[in-house]
């Protein structure tokens, strides 16, 4: 058994028993790891505030294996701004839902858990937080090999110009508008050249200035619609956290 001091965000706290917690915890150097937490819902325990979800703390953790048993914890950051505004927490929850399927156990990714520490940050403050979600997910994807072609016609590989695009998800790229351009794609759409420079700065950005973005809200409309879509269409799975804001407000303001 061996002690390893790391520091990690939570990204999911399941009760187990009277009072104790199973957090997932995300590490840089570890990846995810499943850690027990004895006692953790106790209102005197040391680990309330550490072993909530979304906080990042510093953690003394006693290895066994694959195993992990929490022995001390230090609060670095609580995300307290996510507790405090229903649309932020709902947008946290669905990239930590996003994130914990994509994540590997045990197996370091290190870019990952940058990302997440950048799109924590955006999440909790920036002025648009379902933008800022639907940006991390874009890159979160495209990070682990579902990269869209954006440079060429996947049909005749003319380089990327300011004439009419389009896209599909399917094919994973861009077609220019020659009719026989994409005619094997059933799932072709219009691609906005706004779009077209949204997707490539969330490609490419680094990752202290991934969500230093505005767009109108044409292309914000565009921007999630097409990021939600390629979420369900490479992950084969229905994500439904994010419809409980239509319910709280409109998706567009306009
Ligand atoms: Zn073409």
């Amino acid at each position: 058994m061996a002690l390893i001091k790391t520091k990690g965000f939570v990204l999911r706290a399941v009760p187990v028993g009277e009072s104790d917690r199973i957090i997932s915890l995300l590490t840089e150097a570890h990846g995810l790891i499943s850690v027990s937490v004895r006692g953790a819902r106790r209102a005197r325990s040391p680990h309330v505030l550490t072993t909530q979800v979304f906080s990042l703390g510093d953690f003394e953790l006693f290895a066994n294996k694959n195993r992990y048993r929490l022995q001390s914890s230090e609060l670095i950051e609580p995300f307290s701004a996510l507790q405090q505004d229903l649309e932020r927490l709902v947008c946290a929850s669905h990239l930590a839902e996003v994130m914990l399927d994509i994540l590997r156990d045990d197996l370091p990714q290190p870019g990952l858990y940058r990302l997440w520490a950048y799109s924590m940050q955006a999440i909790s403050h920036a002025p648009d937080p379902l933008l800022a979600v639907h940006a991390a997910q874009l890159r979160l994807l495209m990070e682990v090999g579902f990269a869209p072609r954006l440079d060429s016609c996947l049909g005749c590989g003319k380089p990327v110009d300011t004439g009419n695009w389009r896209y599909s998800i399917s094919a994973g790229s861009i077609f220019c508008d020659k009719p026989a351009c994409g005619m094997r794609s059933t799932d072709l759409l219009p691609l906005p050249s706004g779009g077209l420079a949204c997707l490539g700065h969330i490609r490419q950005a680094p990752l202290g200035r991934l969500f230093d973005f505005s767009l109108s809200s044409e292309i914000r409309r565009f921007i999630i619609a097409f990021s939600a879509s390629y979420l369900t269409y490479h992950l084969d799975k229905v994500y439904t956290r994010l419809d409980m804001l239509r319910h709280l407000k409109p998706a567009d303001p306009s």
